[in-house]
Parts: structure tokens; C-alpha cells; sequence
């Protein structure tokens, strides 16, 4: 490709409201434009390297027994109703009418679809398992679009679904697919993690993210590098510290005048957070949910939400709190009635516990359940921390922040049950297909990568998904003798399977080798007059610092062989 007659141009500034580094260089180095908020055009050579990753996916899904097919953006709402998703999509659905009145959705997803699909072509366990996919855009009405590719209303997306008789039969093929990705991710040049993910109210028993590791990233993974144990924090777990074992005191009102902070309280009382009980008020679906944890854990807000099996879930506010008649500051579970209470599991570790009286300055000391109060609901819906214990080992978490990329599920038999998608199993009984899901999105991957993969001058693309393997520089061009070398070598390199861009644009040395950065190709060959003098060409890693000088003569070899070894680039 010849520099100069590529559709976008490189920009000098970056748009006023990019935050991340894949943001603004993607868009500086032309290789995306923005459209309207969240929604985005690939120039040619974002085109390109984003068609390098859809290549990689595509080769594992078909190596995986994958088959591809294509399904319409265009769903019918009945199929949505049917399946009861309508409220957990809610407003990042878009929709429209048609010109009978007739409402469509613009697919988020493809479960509806594809369920329908195979609930038409499937009869009998023999016709099991299928893993249909697709590569294709898709639409959600983000509240908030924004990181370029990172989070936007219409992007694409692999999905696949697998169909199987049962539970282990699902098993088989997410471990497929749990392979396949991460295929992906190393041929890809990303290294990936996968960890535990949440799997919503809905439910599906196991669900995985993989994510790319770079400090940039919005979600928070907790790890543990003695056992290998690692969960996005929205579903991590640790073992919580157990708490002095003391013989039950009575209970023993103590005036704690305008404390009304744990920290306050446990200052005051001399005793440490793990030694009090925390209330915390939620309202779950317009309903006050009144919560217990332990002084020194915080509130898991998807945990809890899974837990109550509510869409809007939300801290009581100063109103509703007052409304439902509580003393905040001073509140606990202990002689109250006519609310929901759900305590975390830390509250049965440890005795005689500091909590609210429930009248204004009063705590009560010696509290302890079950002795004292009662709840609705006993689960771990706490954060997991950096620092705390491993649940699986004594070692203690970390935390690093990570970028999505993908995310497999298994979603069993609600949907398949749903929207009626039966079976006849070997004795001719009607069973429901026991369903996976399993998404990749390709745009938010290339963004990934530059997050992952890029310095303060540019991108640095990893060469499996580098839009040219080459960046060509012949500085002068108007120089016959220079642009003759450097059209004979770019005809070379072409010939030889070479993917090679020449920037045979008449500008500065200078203005060259900054592009040549901010778009991060892997390689890059400088021809000038003083390497011509030599026979030679200066050949330099994007990664490294120092170009090497190697003779013309035999270049087009060793650049394959650079090429081939994929060298640091
Ligand atoms: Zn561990």
C-alpha cells in the first residue's frame, strides 16, 4: 500500500474528549473516525488489522466445530417477550417501528434469534451438539459512550452458541471453547487472563472473562499467584478473617453520642471494625432491603443484586431511608421488623459485636447472632480486597486492572425452556437443549491491544495483528536513485508475501519516522542516501531503540526470517 494514496490522513491532535491511549492514537493514526457518539468507521488500515483478528477468531471457532452463519441485526420483539429479556436489557435496547406499527429490536445479542433458529432445525440428540457463530455488529445504547472502541453503541461482534443434550455435554464444549480463546489470545500476540466472572441474576452456573492486563483498564481483577485463583472483583471471594471466639456476654446499651461512623463508634469503644456490625440500606426495585456486614467489609453491590434477583438496586437515599422510619448511624437488625434483612456470612464470625440500638446516640455492645436478631437471607456478598486471603489458599490477594475481551457462559436450559427449544433424547422423552454463550468483540480487542501495546509516541502492534508487517521510509523522495531502490524493494517484498506499507509521501525525515510511531507498524526500513552509499538499509523493530543496518543485498531474505520470528516486535 502506498502511504499516499491512503483514504485518512495522521493528525497531530487527538480529540478533545479521549481519555485513553488507544483512543487517541487510534484516531490520530487514522485508522478510525468517529461518526456520532459511540459509533465508529474503520478506516482502511484500523480495517485491516481489525480483519487480522477476525481471521484468527474465525480459523479457531471452525478448528473448535464451529459453523459460521449469518443472522439478521433486524429481531422480531415477540421473540424478546418470550424470552423475558426484555427488562434486563431495558434501555440499552434500541428499537424500531416499522411502517405497520410493528416493533423490531436492533440486536444486542443473539440468543433470541439463534435459539429460535435451532429450536426449528433440532429434533432429536442425534442432531446435538451445534456450535453455531457469527462475526457481526451489534447495538447497545450505552448510557455513557466513550474510550474510542472501548465502549460504544454499535460494534462487532463474534458470538457462538453451543447446543448440547446436557450438562456434560456443555462441559465439553465450553471447554472448547475456553481453549479456543485462548488460542486466540496468544496467536493474537495478547496475553490474557481468565478469570471467575459473574453471571448475573439470571443465572447459568460458570462463567469466565478473559481479560488483557493493562493499568488503564476499568475492570479490577483479584488474583492469587500462590494457587492461580483469579475473578473479576465483582465476583471474587476471600476468606474472611475469622474473628476472636469469646463466651457470649449480654447485650449492654452504651451512649454513643453523635457517633455515627464505624470508625467513630469503634475509636470511641476501643475496638477494631471487625469488631462491630455495619447496616447499610438499599433499595432494591422500589423495596428497602436493610443489610448487615461486618465492620470491616464493604458491600459487593453485584453480589447482593444477583442475591435479591432485582434489576435496579440502588443505596437508600436520606429520604427513603427516613421514610421507612430507620435511625441512620444507630440502626440494627436487632429487634426490627417489617424489613427484608440480608446479612453477610462474615456476621457468624466473631462474638460480641458493637451494633446500632436503634435510637438516636446508642450502640448496644455484645451483640451476637443468632442469639440477638434473625435474618431473611445469610450469603457472602462482601468485597474481596487486595490483601486479603485466598479463599482456595492461605496466600493473600492481589489486584491488577484488565480490559474485557471476552466472555464465555453457560447459560443451561431457562432460555432453551423459554422460547421451547426441545429435544428427543435415546428413549423419544422431550428434553430442553442445555445452552453456552460465548463472545468476542473485535473492536474492543484492537483497542485492547493499543492499551495494552503502546508508548508515548504511538501504537506498537503486535505483529500477528499489525495492519503491514513493513513500514517503508525512503527519505527524499524526490531522489530517483532512492525511490528506485525503494520501489524495487517494496515489489520484493510484495512478491515475497511481505504486507508492506511505503510512505512515499514528499515529506520530512522527520514527520516520516513520527508517523511511522504513532502507527506502530512492526518493522520498519529506512532507505536514504547515506544507506545507499553503502548498498544498505537501516532496519528497526518499532519496539527497539536502535535500527540495524543490513546490505541490500539479500534484504528481502532477512526481513521474511524478521518476519517469520516475529522478533521482539
Ligand atoms: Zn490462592
Amino acid at each position: 500500500m502506498r502511504f499516499s494514496r491512503q483514504l485518512g490522513r495522521t493528525l497531530k491532535d487527538a480529540p478533545s474528549d479521549a481519555d485513553c491511549a488507544s483512543h487517541r492514537f487510534l484516531v490520530r493514526a487514522g485508522m478510525i473516525q468517529q461518526v456520532a457518539a459511540g459509533v465508529y468507521s474503520y478506516m482502511p488500515m484500523g480495517w485491516k488489522a481489525l480483519k487480522k483478528i477476525e481471521n484468527i477468531i474465525r480459523e479457531e471457532m471452525d478448528k473448535a466445530g464451529g459453523q459460521e452463519l449469518n443472522m439478521p441485526s433486524l429481531q422480531p420483539i415477540e421473540l424478546w417477550e418470550k424470552s423475558g429479556r426484555l427488562a434486563s436489557f431495558d434501555k440499552t435496547l434500541f428499537s424500531v417501528t416499522d411502517r405497520k406499527e410493528h416493533k423490531l429490536v436492533l440486536g444486542p445479542t443473539h440468543e433470541e434469534i439463534i435459539t429460535d433458529l435451532v429450536r426449528r432445525s433440532v429434533q432429536s440428540y442425534r442432531d446435538l451438539p451445534q456450535l453455531p457463530y457469527q462475526i457481526q455488529n451489534k447495538f447497545r445504547d450505552e448510557p455513557r459512550p466513550r474510550g474510542g472502541l472501548l465502549r460504544v453503541r454499535e460494534f462487532i461482534m463474534k458470538d457462538l452458541y453451543s447446543f448440547d443434550a446436557d450438562e456434560a455435554g456443555l462441559d465439553e464444549s465450553y471447554r472448547k471453547m475456553v481453549q479456543a480463546y485462548k488460542n486466540i489470545f496468544a496467536r493474537c500476540g495478547l496475553p490474557a487472563v481468565m478469570v471467575e466472572a459473574d453471571s448475573g441474576a439470571i443465572g447459568g452456573k460458570d462463567s469466565h472473562e478473559f481479560m488483557l492486563v493493562t493499568e488503564s483498564g476499568e475492570d479490577e481483577i483479584i488474583y492469587c499467584l500462590h494457587c492461580g485463583y483469579a475473578a473479576n472483583a465483582e465476583k471474587a471471594t476471600s476468606a474472611k478473617n475469622p474473628g476472636p471466639k469469646e463466651g457470649l456476654l449480654p447485650v449492654e446499651e452504651v451512649s454513643t453520642p453523635g457517633l455515627q461512623s464505624i470508625d467513630e463508634v469503634a475509636t470511641f469503644l476501643g475496638v477494631k471494625h471487625a469488631q462491630t456490625l455495619k447496616s447499610v440500606f438499599y433499595t432494591a426495585d422500589g423495596q428497602l432491603v436493610f443489610i448487615v456486614i461486618r465492620g470491616d467489609l464493604e458491600v459487593n453491590e453485584t453480589k447482593l443484586k444477583n442475591l435479591l434477583k432485582c434489576i435496579d438496586l440502588h443505596m437508600a437515599s436520606e429520604a427513603e431511608t427516613q421514610a421507612a422510619g430507620l435511625v441512620a448511624g444507630f440502626a440494627s437488625a436487632i429487634n426490627l421488623k417489617g424489613y427484608k434483612i440480608v446479612a453477610d456470612d462474615s456476621i457468624k464470625l466473631g462474638t460480641n459485636f458493637v451494633a446500632g440500638a436503634n435510637k438516636p446516640d446508642t450502640h448496644l455492645k455484645n451483640v451476637n447472632y443468632p442469639r440477638d436478631f434473625k435474618v431473611d437471607t445469610l450469603a457472602d456478598i462482601a468485597v474481596a480486597r487486595e490483601g486479603d486471603q485466598c479463599p482456595k489458599c492461605n496466600g493473600k490477594l492481589l489486584s491488577q486492572q484488565g480490559i474485557e475481551v471476552g466472555h464465555v457462559f453457560k447459560l443451561g436450559t431457562f432460555l432453551s425452556e423459554r422460547l421451547g427449544a426441545y429435544y428427543l433424547d435415546k428413549d423419544g422423552a422431550s428434553k430442553p437443549i442445555t445452552m453456552g454463550c460465548y463472545g468476542i468483540g473485535l473492536g474492543r480487542l484492537l483497542a485492547a491491544a493499543v492499551e495494552q501495546n503502546h508508548d508515548d509516541k504511538g501504537i506498537i502492534w503486535p505483529l500477528p495483528i499489525a495492519p503491514f508487517q513493513v513500514c517503508m521510509c525512503p527519505l527524499k523522495i524526490e531522489d530517483p536513485a532512492i525511490m528506485q531502490a525503494a520501489e524495487k524493494l517494496y515489489t520484493e517484498l510484495m512478491s515475497a508475501g511481505i504486507e508492506v506499507l511505503l510512505d512515499d509521501r514528499p515529506e520530512s525525515p522527520g514527520v516520516k519516522f513520527n508517523d511511522a510511531d504513532l502507527i506502530g507498524i512492526p518493522l520498519r526500513i529506512v532507505i536514504s542516501a547515506r544507506t545507499l552509499q553503502n548498498s544498505s538499509a537501516e532496519v528497526k523493530w518499532r519496539r527497539e531503540k536502535q535500527p540495524i543496518i543490513m546490505p541490500l543485498k539479500g534484504l528481502v531474505d532477512a526481513v521474511r526470517k524478521l518476519v517469520k520470528s516475529g522478533g521482539s516486535g
